[in-house]
């Protein structure tokens, strides 16, 4: 018997090992940092003079079509900041390498973390859930996040608009529901009699018409001069006193809807996206941010998309890295966007490379070769003007 019973107890603290194991096996990337085990090795064998196809997607100012009329996005030769970096790059280490466009950011990014390209250069934020998948080179740009709103736009209207909320509303349509309940008392009791000198119509339709005028009057206190008979003052009396308590509910209502964000009309910063709709882009930082905010972001597949959707009025606003918002409101947005507030959160870009790649020495040692010889600083400065903070 005892024997047995030991034999359970065991059996049950085997199985408690077991979850355990297996619980470590399904480690979320969290555990996999917290138990500092490096992400698994996805990066193809570096082999020097061999051509590398380099992965990356379209995204002005950092890598453009150029000149490409007619033809399909990203078959034709690339342009940007990010294209001529990597070009300097490959030049001080003798790097072969072409271009292989991506339409999104998550196809990017996965195709260099399953080492299916060993490298990838774009507009390309350093975090740590990408970092624990696959490696960056050395920070290679200074960027941060901004907000883009709709030019122009009718402050007045905006402000109107703003306190026509779901909660305004509603009031409302009890406010007018509540004043069928006088108007039918009222036109029930008194139908075809006088009500000192107005004789209140027999028909519903014409009997309605007067009597919710009637209990509207009597709910701002004018009405008790149409009602003689002792029920109407007592008709117009009870609704007079719910009309003071609907008002006094009706005015703080709005003044707490027109909070001060919604009286100066305008988005200046994140805390004004809370609970908004938001554009951005599919899983970039941005997005990110904006669920962490808990704003109610709507994510697309590229910048212009986003915009346009906004300018639809369908989104309040759309976040998004600072020097591509920057780049759209001063070329193909101008006059019809500007950015709002300050950039809010810095972040660092970086070249991606599939764990455990040995490319990545190459590229960081041609990296910072641009930057000691004076390259990299030509390169921003064309496509950035000569402003010395990266
Ligand atoms: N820098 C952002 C990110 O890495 C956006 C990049 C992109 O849209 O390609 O999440």
């Amino acid at each position: 018997m005892r024997a047995l019973l030991l034999k359970h107890i065991g059996l049950v603290a085997a199985a408690l090992v077991a979850c355990l194991i297996a619980g470590a096996g399904a480690a979320t990337a969290q555990d996999i940092r917290i138990q500092g085990v490096a992400p698994q090795k996805t990066a193809p064998p570096y082999v020097p003079g061999a051509e590398l196809v380099v992965a990356t997607r379209l995204i002005p100012p950092f890598v453009m079509d150029k000149g490409a009329k007619g033809k399909t996005p990203g078959t034709g030769e690339l342009e940007g900041f990010s294209v001529e970096l990597w070009q300097a790059i490959a030049n001080e280490t003798g790097l072969k390498s072409r271009f292989q466009v991506y339409p999104t950011l998550p196809a990017l990014l996965d195709s260099v973390r399953t080492g299916a390209n060993p490298a990838g250069i774009a507009a390309i934020s350093v975090t740590s859930d990408r970092a624990l998948v696959m490696d960056f080179s050395q920070p290679m740009f200074r960027s941060g996040l901004s907000i883009l709103v709709p030019a122009g736009g009718r402050p007045g209207l905006a402000v109107f608009a703003s306190f026509i909320t779901s909660d305004v509303l509603a009031a409302l349509a009890v406010f007018f529901a509540l004043l069928l309940i006088p108007a039918h008392l009222f036109w029930f009791m008194q139908r075809g009699r006088k009500e000192g000198e107005w004789l209140v119509p027999k028909s519903y339709g014409r009997g309605m018409a007067e009597t919710l005028y009637w209990s509207a009057e009597a709910m701002i206190g004018q009405a008790s001069a149409t009602a003689k008979s002792w029920y109407g003052r007592f008709l117009a009396f009870v609704w007079k006193a719910a009309g003071v308590l609907l008002i006094a509910y009706f005015t703080a209502l709005i003044a707490t809807t027109l909070t001060v964000s919604s009286l100066r009309g305008g988005i200046e910063g994140p805390a004004d996206l809370i609970g908004k709709r938001v554009a951005t882009i599919s899983g970039s930082t941005s997005a990110r941010y904006l669920r962490e905010l808990k704003a109610d972001p709507l994510e697309f597949d590229n910048f212009d998309q986003a915009v346009e959707y906004m300018l639809k009025g369908q989104a309040i606003a759309t976040v998004y890295d600072t020097p591509m918002i920057l780049f759209y409101a001063r070329h193909a947005g101008n006059g019809r966007v500007k950015v709002a507030g300050s950039p809010f959160r810095t972040e660092d870009y970086g070249i991606v490379f599939p764990a455990g790649s040995d490319l990545r020495p190459v590229v960081n040692a041609g990296l910072l070769k641009t930057v000691e010889n004076g390259t990299y600083q030509a390169i921003y400065d064309k496509w950035f003007g000569s402003d010395n903070s990266r």
